[in-house]
């Protein structure tokens, strides 16, 4: 029990239900290393909210790992290599990732730590199927959401349950040695933050314990009314668990279980139901990344490698900074650049907006969410990116665009989500909420909105953009 074992840390930053670190623990004395992976491709290396997000995750496992997480910024190979031969540890034990860098990063890792000696132990703790365990009947992958999840996983073995913290006896000793193992010290992490992540950290406590948290309070309080509230933005209908999903404070099947143990109640089978399905959705992004390894370069459905997007990324500087002049879009990306989050109703009408209305390529939406949100993940978001865009396997037909105004009206009713993320409309009457280019000039001047000035005429009309976006998607059509 006195032999040092590695535990390579990636996307589970939690100690409770965390297979490496349970099993690595029975055999020794664990030494929980993190590294910063500098071989990532460079369009895929971490985004500036998930950088934040990842920094202060880190904090909090330190801190319940007594200061000893060991943190590493270089090639993950040499590192472990050289962590092996300081420490003499025979062992190292990690999660699987699911990315097709990972997987091949990893199994490359796999074979020369095998070919040195090392014994190498890897487990399933982000996933509730792992993606080679579902396939139809005939041995195809699935490529629709429904029956994949009603016939492929709710049919196969259950997802494993959740195993309790670790009682770990850790390694204290010094690590020094090759320049590979220069370690970042924890404080700097946070040290010299940029000032705009204080809007993140303000909004969002990042740890595992905030994540059971959310966990608990979502289904004490909001599970009763998921189904109808989960589309309203203005209310926090939803489970906010994306982040804490994605750094792994907190496993899908930490989430999987304790809500049917604590959901299952006489009237909330329906509700139960939606949520389980919602977190199946993140297992299918998975899925189809597996599968479809440059899902988030290529167009699932090749007939759009020809579709005429305009392409133009100075277009989207409105989009990104929310001044398209259409309320609900703008209170969505704005909500985006003050904390990191975009409710998902919001997610598929700014999507829609940027990838038919402004007909840029859906490349360019998914970049900036990649870059601006604490739950960037590439299987969710690219997937999301081409259903919204009509491109995914299962995508969203391309001629349902959906029109912000209408649908602001329906599930933004009296703007309250507008208001809270567009000020200089705060007290235009409901009626204008939604459209204030038609509110007659006394209206705007008692709500001291000035179109042009203090709020964007719209940059487009949705009408015409509309109609072209169509055009452009028969023009695919006519091709074949
Ligand atoms: P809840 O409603 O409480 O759902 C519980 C969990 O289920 C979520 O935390 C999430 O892990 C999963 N989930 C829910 N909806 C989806 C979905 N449609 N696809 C995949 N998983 C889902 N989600 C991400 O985690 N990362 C992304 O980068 C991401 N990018 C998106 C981009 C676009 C264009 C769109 C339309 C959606 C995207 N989503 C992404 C999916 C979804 O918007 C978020 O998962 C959801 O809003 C998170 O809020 P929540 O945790 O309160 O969700």
């Amino acid at each position: 029990m006195n032999t040092p074992v590695i535990v390579w840390l990636r996307h589970d930053l939690r100690l409770a239900d965390n297979p490496a670190l349970y099993y690595a623990a029975q055999t020794g004395r664990v030494i929980p290393v993190f590294i910063d992976d500098c071989t990532t491709p460079d369009q895929w290396s971490l985004g500036a909210a998930s950088r934040c997000w990842l920094n202060h995750s880190l904090v909090d496992l330190n801190d319940q790992l007594s200061g000893q997480l060991r943190i590493f910024r270089g090639d993950p190979l040499p590192i472990l290599l050289s962590l092996v031969q300081q420490t003499g540890a025979q062992e190292i034990h990690w999660n699987r990732c699911y990315t097709p860098h990972a997987i091949g990063r990893d199994s490359q890792i796999k074979l020369a730590l095998k070919s040195a000696g090392i014994e190498v132990h890897s487990y399933n703790g982000s996933l509730l199927w792992e993606p080679w365990n579902i396939s139809k009947a005939d041995g195809k992958p699935y490529k629709i959401f429904t029956p994949y999840y009603r016939k492929g996983c709710l049919n196969a073995a259950p997802p494993s349950e959740p195993l309790p913290r670790p009682d770990l006896q850790l390694f204290t000793d010094e690590i020094t040695g090759s320049d590979e193992l220069q370690q970042t010290p924890v404080a700097e992490l946070i040290l010299d933050e940029p000032s705009w992540t204080k809007k993140i950290t303000d909004h969002w406590t990042v740890s595992e314990e905030a994540a059971w948290q959310h966990l608990q309070q979502f289904i004490r309080e909001r599970l009763p009314d998921y189904q109808e509230g989960r589309d309203v933005p203005s209310l926090e209908a939803t489970s906010s668990l994306s982040p804490y999903l994605q750094w792994g404070q907190i496993s899908p099947h930490q989430v999987w279980y304790y809500s049917q143990q604590q959901g299952n109640q006489p009237g909330l089978e329906d509700a139960l139901d939606t949520f389980l399905k919602e977190l199946a959705w993140r297992e299918f992004s998975y899925y189809l990344l597996y599968h479809n390894p440059k899902m988030a370069e290529e167009n699932l459905n090749e007939r759009f490698n020809r579709f005429p997007w305009l392409n133009h990324p100075d277009q989207c500087q409105d989009w990104q900074q929310g001044l398209t002049g259409f309320p609900i879009i703008d209170a969505g990306m704005r909500q985006l650049w003050q904390t990191g989050y975009m409710h998902n109703r919001v997610r598929m009408l700014v999507a829609s907006f940027l990838v038919k209305n402004q007909r840029q390529h859906w490349h360019l939406g998914a970049a900036w969410f990649w870059d601006t949100l604490v739950d960037a993940d590439l299987a969710s978001n690219s997937a999301s990116w081409q259903w919204v865009a009509g491109c995914g396997t299962d995508a969203s037909p391309y001629f349902r665009i959906f029109n912000p105004v209408l649908q602001g009206q329906k599930f933004d009713k009296d703007g309250a989500y507008i208001r809270h993320y567009i000020p200089e409309l705060k007290t235009l009457p409901s009626r204008y909420i939604h459209t204030p280019w038609e509110a007659p000039e006394q209206v705007l001047t008692e709500a001291g909105v000035t179109l042009g000035s203090s709020y964007p005429h719209p940059i487009l009309d949705l009408k015409q953009s509309r109609q072209d976006a169509l055009s452009a998607f028969s023009s695919l059509k006519e091709q074949q």
